[in-house]
């Protein structure tokens, strides 16, 4: 009988722990809000995202481009192939 009661605290036990882990879990607001701005990936200055231009390299790494630094690049590209 003893057994029988600590089998079914310990069950119930597990399942507290199961949806208090789930609930923490899925909280909302719990993920870090995703930043609005973001630096440049050459001149590590700051814009917004929407400024900028994103490619991914690899399979996670995210670079970011500023208007001026693609500027400045496609001026370096147009002296080297000229
Ligand atoms: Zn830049």
């Amino acid at each position: 009988m003893a057994v029988t009661v600590l089998a079914i605290v310990f069950l119930l036990g597990m399942l507290a722990t199961i949806v208090f882990g789930f609930k923490y879990i899925m909280r909302p607001g719990s993920a870090p809000a995703e930043s609005a701005v973001e630096k440049c990936s050459l001149c590590r200055k700051t814009f917004n995202k929407t400024d900028l231009i994103l490619r991914q390299v690899g399979d996670y790494k995210l670079v970011y481009f500023c208007a001026s630094c693609i500027e400045s690049l496609n001026a370096e590209a147009k002296a080297k192939y000229n």
